[in-house]
């Protein structure tokens, strides 16, 4: 018989299956402290379950766990995680320290179906969905390798994939990472990113535990769009701008639009013009983000002029707006810098991307 693992589960569904079994389900919550709080999955250094409760616990359950394989810190301090699933799959979680608070950027896939023009992980295809589990151990796993399991800290889900393409999963990864019995993280401290898939917004729309919602724009015409971000095709500019206008957002709070800047393409002031346009009725801040380049990336990085001026234009028309400082570079921890190590023919083990800068 195979184990249940416990890491995919919320906590009433572990209340529920320890019941079922005839322990009691206060259990469930000494369980998800130790997991969520501790960072310990190892049943038997559960010190405050009994031991015969701990015998049985592990015949019947399994904790699992990303497995860091490997770790890097880029000389500006964001710190690149490389974690193994227990299918052997790989994916980067990223921590960026001070941005003014710690942040942590989380995969919702393993590669990406969008395939943005500018974007490699797009190039990989999906590999698949991440589980609920996996996406919140990633979380887990980063706190307990920073230290801040007892700290609060932000989320971006803006590594690899795209969190409204995996929605289910990525909602109940948020409510375990919600529960107080755990980390207690508010929906405030968590930011999703995505393309704008418009019937998942609207979905979004009536969740209980509402992200932050941040939109990956980078077009102000549907043509122009549709060839950066090829959904666009299927949900237009249009159907995206009126989601966003009827988005119920929080008091005080705003969606971001990311505009990815590619020299030449989408960095005009008549860019910048429209796209105040497109964003003069809704709460809204913009972040730009001067691409990072990539080798195999057919666009080049604007210049810091060309960035400047875009954003005044902006900011000229009283539209918020900021520049992305792309942190981790030099150890390819920046958006959109996919590290592929070895193709199909080499070997060597595959390592994932993911996009935070
Ligand atoms: N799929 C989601 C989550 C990815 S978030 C989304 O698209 O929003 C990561 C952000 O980095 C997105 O805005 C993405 O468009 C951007 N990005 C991707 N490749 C990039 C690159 N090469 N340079 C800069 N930003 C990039």
């Amino acid at each position: 018989m195979s184990l249940i693992d416990l890491a995919e589960l919320e906590l009433g569904d572990i209340e529920a299956a320890l019941s079922s079994r005839g322990c009691p389900a206060y259990h469930a919550r000494q369980i998800y402290r130790w997991v969520y709080r501790r960072g310990e999955t190892d049943f038997d250094r559960m010190t405050d379950l009994g031991k015969a409760l701990r015998a049985r616990l592990r015949e019947e359950f399994t904790i699992s766990s990303p497995t860091v394989v490997g770790d890097e810190v880029s000389s500006d301090g964001t710190r690149k995680l490389l974690l193994q699933l227990a299918d052997g799959k790989r994916i980067e979680s990223v921590f960026i320290p001070d941005t003014p608070a710690m942040t942590f950027c989380v995969s919702t896939q393993v590669g990406c179906a969008m395939a943005c023009a500018f974007c490699l992980t797009g190039k990989m295809g999906l590999v698949r969905h991440l589980t609920a589990g996996e996406i919140a151990g990633q979380v887990r796993v980063l706190a307990a390798a920073t230290g801040l399991l007892d700290k609060s800290f932000n989320i971006v889900l803006m590594g690899m994939g795209e969190p409204l393409h995996n929605y289910d999963n990525t909602m109940q990864a948020l409510r375990m990472l919600h529960d107080e019995h755990g980390l207690a993280v508010s929906p405030r401290r968590v930011t999703l990113s995505t393309v704008g898939i418009v019937p998942a917004l609207e979905r979004l729309a009536n969740e209980p535990l509402m992200p932050n919602l941040a939109i990956s724009l980078h077009a102000t015409t549907e043509e122009q769009r549709t060839a950066l971000v090829p959904p666009n095709r299927k949900y237009s500019l249009e159907s995206l701008i009126e989601a966003c206008r009827a988005f119920p957002l929080r008091q005080r709070s705003r969606i971001t639009f990311e505009y990815v800047m590619l020299a030449g393409v989408n960095d005009s002031l008549d860019d910048a013009r429209r796209l105040a346009h497109l964003l003069a009725d809704i709460r809204s801040k913009v972040n730009l983000i001067p691409l990072n380049e990539a080798p195999g990336i057919p666009f080049d990085r604007p210049s810091d002029d060309r960035v400047d001026a875009f954003a005044q234009v902006l900011a000229d028309r009283h539209i918020t707006v900021s520049v992305r400082k792309s942190r981790g570079r030099d150890i390819r921890a920046a958006c959109g810098q996919l590290i592929v190590e070895g193709g199909p023919r080499k070997t060597a083990a595959q390592q994932m991307a993911f996009l935070m800068g």
